[in-house]
């Protein structure tokens, strides 16, 4: 006989303790919802020591996982907070969702692809989301991979600006002119755009930067200011502007 809550605990590959014990497809509503519960008495690992302990106690949470054909999948789950002797009550960090955040990690994964192929407006009215949450999920993960970025090789920087929308929001964008890649943006196009990004620059390479770049390339920038970038940098006053 078709069991379906088999068939969901293997298609979400959950693990013992967790497993999913109910089931419900409301095709009126266009939404199933997955109830996850663990084994009674199974202990936890700390999120902050890997330590395993009892539970505590319980919390209800909600994610919002990948569709299942046209509904909408939602995963539902009594997460317990465990008391560890050495960090107090804390809960535990679920397999399907990283902390804090809504969605499941496959969830997260879409919203990354679908980010890259188009505007964060698109994708969630795509998916029916607010667009403030798709912009959490993408700035969470654009920090983690930024935290490993390595600059220690790039030599030739171009600047321009660009606005967004009509009208004057302006954005800086710092470019590697030999990798062809951006690897600082920020708001504004005034003198302390400069300054913020010679510091994220010289926090991903261990060279200071008047050692390391060679040439800046920018347009748009009279005389006047581009001396003023160039001194920001501490290049000598010889790099092109186009
Ligand atoms: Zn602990």
């Amino acid at each position: 006989m078709f069991n379906n809550v088999l068939l969901f605990t293997k298609a979400l590959g959950l693990q013992d303790p967790w497993r999913i014990d109910k089931v419900e497809l409301d095709a009126d509503k266009g939404r199933l919802d997955l109830y996850i519960s663990r084994k009674r008495g199974s202990r936890h690992p700390c999120p902050e020591c890997g330590v395993k302990c009892s539970v505590h106690d319980t919390v209800k949470r909600t994610w919002r996982h990948l569709n299942f054909f046209q509904y909408r999948a939602y995963i539902h789950c009594d997460v317990p907070r465990v008391n560890c002797k050495a960090h107090g009550v804390k809960q535990v960090v679920v397999p399907w969702s990283r902390p804090s955040s809504g969605f499941t990690m496959l969830f997260e994964a879409l919203i990354i692809e679908l980010a890259k192929a188009m505007p964060v407006n698109t994708l969630a009215n795509l998916v029916g989301e607010h667009d403030a949450r798709i912009w959490r999920v993408i700035k969470h993960y654009v920090e983690e991979a930024r935290k490993e970025e390595d600059f220690s090789n790039v030599v030739n920087v171009g600047i321009d600006e660009t606005s967004s929308r009509r009208g004057h929001n302006y954005v800086s964008v710092f470019v590697d002119l030999d990798e062809f890649r951006v690897i600082y943006a920020t708001e504004g196009k005034d003198a302390s755009t400069v300054d913020s990004f010679k510091e994220d620059f010289e926090a991903h390479g261990e060279i200071p930067i008047k050692w390391r770049i060679s040439a800046v390339t920018c347009r748009q920038l009279s005389l006047r200011e581009w001396k003023k970038t160039l001194l920001k940098l501490t290049l000598p006053l010889t790099s092109s502007m186009l």
